[in-house]
């Protein structure tokens, strides 16, 4: 997923990208955050301030807001001769609602965005935002300003890990909406691909696929030679399994993985029920994936599914243990309970040995230190047993599968 940067580091980038940076009272701490989500973050947003009567006191307004609009009103205002005032970082009131169809096309890096027709989804959580001091009427752009705000996009992209596709207009993203006016938001992206990619000559990402209709590629669930051994990844449940209400783990490791590739729009993380917030992020994977149109119906298919690598819940062989045995349905329980009694047993008889070593008992048939030795390790082992159910059962280390503490972010929706 893409949590936001830091502060220093959103700080750090700008500065590297050699903007003019000017700071702005306690910008680190001043945000929105306890008003709203703030993250996960898909893009950057450019707009302009509208009128104005001097660029200080635009400054200004945009770091402390109005009456029905409390600030900061961005992260960071340019200015008209590019410098970038950042006026605060967090959760901040420059997107308000816009269109879910295009947030996922930003999180897919389209290259093309649907036309902005609905106000469903809170911006403010998933974009940066640039204030850029305009009039909105027909107001020139200078060029020092101009190329400022692409610097400042692209720094953010870069660090982020995103192309020039992760960048739009307010006015791409609210009913309404006309800023940035008088910027073509196509060669405004074009301008920031360049800086990310220096000598190139097509502002194109090579690594995307061509965005004609992929086709679909046989399933080959990665195995070894060892036939009864279960394949890495989970092979295609098939369309059935994404049904309303269908609960099942293989849905909650999918969810892991979109998150893990950005396609994240669950507002308090994946659960194993399937639902509208599952559908959203993967129709985002397959704008990802180059998939448009009916392709990108948030359905899973077979070859995007393949592409998503989705660890298979019931495989023992996956790296990290953590992600393989938690969340899982009933059917890995039997694996589950081998491990935490596997790690029982260790951590006793590394108290026992421990705690011998301690006594200085170089007899070995002193029978007493034996026991007491025996009796003492006992503590430890519980203490890892119960944190090892704790990690497979829920929430790891919390206890939270104990009957009455569930937690409701693992709870199903
Ligand atoms: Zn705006």
């Amino acid at each position: 997923m893409a949590p936001p940067l830091s502060a220093d580091k959103f700080l750090s980038v700008l500065k590297n990208a050699q903007l003019g940076v000017v700071e702005h009272g306690k910008w680190r701490s001043h945000n929105r955050n306890s008003h709203g989500n703030w993250g996960p973050v898909n893009g950057v947003m450019i707009h302009h301030t509208g009128g104005y009567s001097s660029e200080e006191d635009m400054v200004e307004l945009c770091r402390t807001g109005y009456n029905d609009l409390p600030g900061p009103l961005c992260h960071g205002v340019i200015d008209r001769s590019g410098t970038v005032h950042i006026v605060g970082y967090g959760r901040t009131n420059h997107a308000g609602m816009g269109d879910t169809d295009v947030l996922l096309n930003v999180i897919g890096e389209s290259e093309n965005l649907p036309h902005d027709n609905e106000a469903d989804t809170d911006g403010n959580r998933h974009f940066y935002g640039f204030e850029c001091i305009n009039t909105g009427r027909g107001q020139t752009w200078p060029s020092a300003q101009l190329d400022a705000m692409a610097r400042a996009a692209a720094a953010v992209c870069e660090a982020q890990g995103w192309n020039e596709h992760s960048v739009i207009g307010h006015k791409e993203w609210q009913p309404g909406k006309t800023d940035p006016y008088g910027i073509d938001m196509d060669d405004f992206r074009a301008r920031v691909g360049k800086l990310l990619r220096p000598g190139a000559g097509k502002p194109r990402d090579p690594d995307k696929p061509k965005p004609s209709k992929p086709r679909p590629e046989p399933e080959k669930p990665k195995q070894s030679g060892d036939s009864s051994r279960v394949p890495a990844y989970a092979p295609f449940p098939g369309a059935d399994q994404f049904r309303a209400r269908r609960t099942s783990a293989v849905i909650a490791a999918m969810g892991e993985r979109l998150v893990a590739e950005g396609c994240d729009t669950y507002p308090s993380g994946p659960g194993s029920t399937w639902n509208e917030d599952h559908r959203r992020s993967y129709a985002a994977w397959q704008l990802k994936c180059g998939y448009r149109g009916p392709d990108a119906d948030g359905l899973p298919g077979q070859s995007s599914w393949s592409k998503l690598r989705v660890p298979n819940p019931k495989s023992t062989s996956t790296s990290n243990p953590a992600s393989s045995t938690r969340k899982d349905g009933p059917d890995t329980m039997p694996q589950t309970l081998a491990d935490v009694a596997e790690r029982t047993l260790a951590t006793y008889a590394e108290a026992f040995i421990g705690l011998i070593a301690a006594s200085h008992t170089t007899d070995l048939v002193d029978l007493s230190a034996w026991q007491s030795a025996a009796v003492a390790a006992l503590p430890a082992a519980l203490a890892a047993f119960k944190s090892s159910l704790g990690t497979v059962v829920g929430r790891w280390g919390t206890g939270s599968w104990l009957p009455k503490k569930a937690d409701p972010a693992t709870g199903t929706k």
